[in-house]
Parts: structure tokens; C-alpha cells; sequence
């Protein structure tokens, strides 16, 4: 084929491939004009999840209108004029392409006026091709009304999805907005209602904290606030004990702009490792801002992504800036654990991260120290012959720690057919292990891990047979969750109902329960519930029904299981091993670690140099 040049509507549509790919990223791209023209009210009006319809208006500075044709012309933008700008750019627009890329695969138009005018004028543009400005009365400002996206791009227009799943995307981009700018009142109607309205808070911005995330996360956010090396970090992180099971309140923006950024969340992780339980996440609204010289925001099309001149300097500052906040709440934990042990579930940590085995690093774990049952002759041998103590060094005992923990553990074959393979408990090791004597040697059983095992092979089985039983409550409860969880819930009521939850809206922010899954009654249902309706969330149309149940079952297993730091008595250990050594694949917990090591006295004998 011959070498052309592209005409510029084709140009325009090849760019809103990048720019347009939803309804949602309309809005966004609208709604960060009008905050670039300096509207404090912004009106978004929605059709069939902003399918039919897009209509934005706003009260910013509005366009000449001899200038309406350039604004919807490729690379124009009133926002930049030089390389310089560019580079110290503090507007969230600058590449001029959005309105001709959006205007060019939807029926558009674009109404201004500006304060000193004395009336609007509107410019139409169907698919790319302008119209005649005409006159058009309207307060001053500006209005983008955005008809029927992707029909004349069938190919794209089929990758939309249902009416609710545009408008949650779109809701998404909204709130992350609305937690930037508490200042700007934000009004949405969807089918000619209602949906939404943002009130505009200047004094204290936790009130649209509660708006956008619910009044839970709220209650348990901890303000940050950190100026360093030209770098100022503010916002709210969420304690440990209100981790979540999915990364879906993570909200990072940079100098005002919502970014994504993995240097950043990597260094938030390493901030919340130490209290943080294995595969749950933490929730954060943070604002950095840094010397707009210093980072570069020209890196994505959509300006979804930054790069920073210096994310070394950027890890750290955030790492240590959360590291210190929270562990403020971490001494205070330690300080009330020494008080009282029974108590410790109560504080941010112990709990953390609902059915978390391990919050602390072993050295500032429990001041039980070691519980000795009955212990047996062997045991005490094990002490009183145990001889040289420099046998403990590491480069003695890891070998063979390590080769005990192979990943497909078998169930130990007994010697003596009287010794069950996981032999009997001796002991309770700092609230989290239970040492058990078999005929080998010793078995060291993470007593959480193991219940939660099965917990979920139990669940599963029940599920499989009849679905689960519900227990109805004596008193039913109500729960305060986001708008978008009580959405989920429901939408979803008959796949909780199939998974033992009676669960129905009574508030845009709240869920009544009546009853809970049977199996699971004695766990915390109210932690249980919002995770399986971020799962839900999560993978309710995306992930094969199955998998999705065995993430469910698997997430509420692990709110079954017994916490860390029960102490349990040696018939309750025994009873746990003798569990498990019926349940199917109960060398791993759910969460792919193995429930328990062995090392056999052979070993054992090894660390300490005996018999050679
Ligand atoms: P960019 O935002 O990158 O400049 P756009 O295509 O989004 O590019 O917009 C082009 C220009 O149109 C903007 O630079 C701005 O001058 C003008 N404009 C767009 N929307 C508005 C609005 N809501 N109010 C005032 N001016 C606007
Ligand atoms: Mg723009």
C-alpha cells in the first residue's frame, strides 16, 4: 500500500484509543478541565453509565468563542506554551488532546461562556467534523455534553460493558477526584437522578473522607503529615487492623494528580511489613507533593503514571514518614500487651488484618514465652542432654530447617503404629506453635495456619454438598460499609445467600445482617463480611464462578481460624492434630505456607553435635 498521510479525525480516533478507553475516562478527562478553569461546582449528568450520555458543567473561566474550534483541535491547549512550561506544568491537563480525541468518536458539544460575555456560544463536532458556532443562552462557564460514545467505532463500542459496571467506574474515578479536592461541590445524576452529591468541605477535609470511603475507614485513619528534603507527604493511612483483602482503597496522588506508582507503593508495603499479615493490604489516601521540577508527569497518555528525577530520595522519605506513624500505634500495642495478654486482640496489630497469626516480628512478640504441658521423658531430654549451646549457631540448624519445609509435605509414616504421624502436643510455643512429640523426633505445628487448613477444607466440602447453612442472629446488626460495598451486596445478595449470609441494604452506606454462615458463626462476622464483599467486588464477573467460591471460602476460613496468641490446653493441641491429619492437603494453610515442620531426633541430634 502507498505512504499517506492519516486525515486528522482518523489521527484523532487512533489517539482516543489511548485516552478514551470507557465512559469513565470521559469524565475524568472533563472533570480535570473544569478543575483546570477553576470551578469550585461541577455538574455531571449521566445516561446508561455515560453510554447514552455525558454531560459536564461547570462554573470555571470558560472559552472565547473564537476559540471553541481550537479547543477541540489536536494539540491545542491554553495550558502550556513551551518546553519550560512543560516541565514545571501544575495544571492536570497540558497535551491538548483530549477533547479532539473525544469529540472525534462521539456525537459532542462544547458550550462556554465567560464571566464578561454577554451570552454562550456552542460548537457541535460529530464524529470529528465541526459545526457552525452558534449562540446559546447559559451562566457563565463551560458545558461538554458527550452523546452516544463509540458509535461510529463499533469495535470499540463492543468492548463496553453493562450500564452498572460503566457508571462504577465512572463512581471510582469520582471519588478518587472528590478525595483530592474537598474544596469543589461535585453533583451526579444518573437516568435524570440524583446519584450523588459531594458537598464542598473547606475546613475539615475527614468529612469527605467519610463520603468517599465510608465513616469505618474514617474512624480508623491515622492523619499523616511530613515535610523533608523538599518533599511534603499528608493524607490518612489506615491502621494495620482495618487491612483489606484486596488493594482497592489505595489512593496516591502527586502534586493533585492521581497516579499509580509502584516505587510509592512498594515503599508503603515495606512501611506496613512488620504489622501487616501476609497478603492483605493496607488502605491509604496520600498527597505528595514535590517541586513539579523534580517530577516528570509526561510519561502516559491517560497521566496515570509519573517518574520521579530522584525515587530513591521518594522511597525513603515515604517509607519512614508512614514507618513512624504507625509505629506510634505499634508502642502503644506493645506497652498495653505487657500490661494485660488476655486483651491483646483489642489493640491495632494483635488484631490486625482480620485472623493475622503473626502482626509483630518475633522480637517484640508475646511475653508468654514457652507454656510446658505434661511434658514427656523425651522432652526433657531434649533440654537437660541438649549440651554445647554454640550447636545453635545458624549455619548449623538451617540445612536442616529448611530441607524439613518441603512445599508437597507428606504426613510423617510412624514407626510405632501406636504414635498418631503428628504425635502429641507437649506444648504451646509464644501463643502461636504447638510442639508436638512423635515417635521421629518433634513436630512444630503454626496452630493458625493449620485451623484455617481446615476451616477451608471443611467449608469446602459443606459447600459442595448442600451450600452452606445460615445461623440466623438473635439480634441482627447493622454495618457500615462504602456506598459501592453496599452496592456490591446488593447486587449479590443470592451469591451470599449461597454462602450462608442474609444480608440487605438499609442505607446508601449501610448493610443490615441477619444471619451469618453456620460454620463460622463463632469468627467476627463483621470483618468477614466486608472482605468477602471486596472479593466479590473484586472478581464477581471476571473470575470463573469456582474460583472465585474458593478465594471466598478461603478468605472466610481464615476468620474461623484460631487467633494468635489463644492459649489452647494439650487436649485442644491434640485435637487440632489429629484434625489434621484427617483433612485433605493439610501441610499448607490457605495462603500456600506450610502448617507445620518436622525434625526428627536424628537432626535434632545434629545441631548439637552428638554422635559423631
Ligand atoms: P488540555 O486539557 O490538555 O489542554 P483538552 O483537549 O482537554 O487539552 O482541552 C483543550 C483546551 O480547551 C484546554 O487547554 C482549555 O483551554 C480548553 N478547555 C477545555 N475544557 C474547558 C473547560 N471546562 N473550561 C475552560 N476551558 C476548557
Ligand atoms: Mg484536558
Amino acid at each position: 500500500m502507498q505512504i499517506r498521510q492519516l486525515p486528522d479525525t482518523l489521527i484523532n480516533q487512533i489517539a482516543a484509543g489511548e485516552v478514551v478507553e470507557r465512559p469513565a475516562s470521559v469524565v475524568k478527562e472533563l472533570v480535570e478541565n473544569a478543575l483546570d478553569a477553576g470551578a469550585l461546582r461541577i455538574d455531571i449528568d449521566l445516561e446508561e453509565g455515560g453510554i447514552r450520555l455525558i454531560r459536564i458543567r461547570d462554573d470555571g473561566g470558560g472559552i472565547a468563542p473564537e476559540e471553541l474550534p481550537l479547543a477541540v483541535a489536536r494539540h491545542a491547549t491554553s495550558k502550556i506554551a513551551s518546553l519550560d512550561d512543560l516541565e514545571a506544568v501544575a495544571t492536570l491537563g497540558f497535551r491538548g488532546e483530549a477533547l479532539p480525541s473525544i469529540a472525534s468518536v462521539s456525537r459532542f458539544s462544547l458550550s462556554s461562556r465567560r464571566a464578561g460575555d454577554e451570552h454562550g456560544s456552542t460548537l457541535r463536532v460529530e464524529g470529528g467534523k465541526l459545526g457552525e458556532i452558534t449562540p446559546k443562552a447559559q451562566a457563565p462557564g463551560t458545558t461538554v455534553e458527550v452523546r452516544e460514545l463509540f458509535y461510529n467505532v463499533p469495535a470499540r463500542r463492543k468492548f463496553l460493558r453493562a450500564e452498572r459496571t460503566e457508571l462504577s467506574h465512572i463512581e471510582e474515578w469520582l471519588r478518587s477526584l472528590a478525595l483530592a479536592r474537598p474544596d469543589v461541590e461535585l453533583r451526579v445524576s444518573h437516568n435524570g437522578r440524583p446519584s450523588r452529591r459531594y458537598k464542598p468541605d473547606l475546613l475539615d477535609a475527614s468529612l469527605r473522607l467519610n463520603e468517599t470511603l465510608g465513616e469505618d475507614f474514617a474512624r480508623q485513619a491515622l492523619c499523616v503529615e511530613h515535610a523533608a528534603a523538599g518533599l511534603r507527604l499528608h493524607g490518612w493511612i489506615a491502621l494495620p487492623s482495618y487491612s483489606r483483602a484486596s488493594a482497592d482503597q489505595q489512593y496516591l496522588y502527586v502534586n493533585g494528580r492521581a497516579v499509580r506508582d509502584r516505587n510509592i507503593a512498594h515503599a508503603v508495603k515495606m512501611a506496613y511489613q512488620d504489622v501487616l499479615f501476609h497478603g492483605r493490604q493496607p488502605a491509604y489516601v496520600l498527597f505528595l507533593e514535590i517541586d513539579p521540577l523534580r517530577v516528570d508527569v509526561n510519561v502516559h497518555p491517560a497521566k496515570h503514571e509519573v517518574r520521579f528525577r530522584d525515587t530513591r530520595l521518594v522511597h525513603d522519605f515515604v517509607y519512614r514518614t508512614l514507618q513512624d506513624a504507625l509505629a506510634e500505634t505499634r508502642a502503644g500495642a506493645i506497652a498495653a500487651a505487657t500490661q494485660g495478654a488476655a486483651d491483646r486482640a483489642q489493640y491495632p496489630g494483635a488484631a490486625a488484618g482480620f485472623g493475622s497469626p503473626r502482626p509483630w516480628s518475633p522480637t517484640q512478640q508475646s511475653p508468654l514465652g514457652l507454656s510446658v504441658g505434661e511434658a514427656p521423658a523425651a522432652y526433657a531430654a531434649l533440654y537437660s542432654q541438649s549440651g554445647a549451646s554454640q550447636a545453635f549457631s545458624p549455619d548449623v540448624v538451617s540445612p536442616q530447617v529448611f530441607a524439613s519445609q518441603s512445599p508437597e509435605q507428606r504426613l510423617p509414616t510412624s514407626s510405632d503404629a501406636s504414635i498418631p504421624p503428628l504425635g502429641y502436643a507437649i506444648a504451646q510455643l509464644h501463643g502461636i506453635y504447638i510442639l508436638a512429640e512423635n515417635a521421629d523426633g518433634l513436630i512444630v505445628v503454626d496452630m493458625h495456619a493449620a485451623h484455617e487448613r481446615i476451616g477451608y477444607e471443611k467449608l469446602k466440602s459443606a459447600h459442595d454438598g448442600i451450600g452452606l447453612h445460615s445461623q440466623p442472629l438473635l439480634v441482627p446488626f447493622n454495618l457500615a460499609v462504602a456506598e459501592r460495598e453496599a452496592e456490591v451486596a446488593e447486587r449479590e445478595a443470592e451469591t451470599l445467600a449461597a454462602l450462608g449470609f442474609d444480608v440487605t441494604r438499609s442505607g446508601p452506606q449501610s448493610l443490615s445482617v441477619r444471619s451469618v454462615p453456620a460454620l463460622l458463626a463463632q469468627a467476627e462476622p463483621e470483618g468477614l463480611l466486608r472482605d468477602v464483599l471486596t472479593d466479590l467486588r473484586e472478581h464477581g464477573e471476571t473470575r470463573r464462578i469456582a474460583a472465585a467460591r474458593d478465594e471466598l471460602l478461603s478468605t472466610m476460613a481464615c476468620h474461623g481460624a484460631v487467633r494468635a496468641n489463644r492459649r489452647l490446653t494439650i487436649p485442644e493441641m491434640n485435637a487440632l492434630l489429629r484434625e489434621m491429619e484427617i483433612t485433605e492437603r493439610s501441610g499448607q494453610c490457605n495462603h500456600g505456607r506450610p502448617t507445620w515442620a518436622r525434625f526428627s531426633l536424628a537432626e535434632i541430634d545434629r545441631w548439637f553435635m552428638r554422635g559423631r
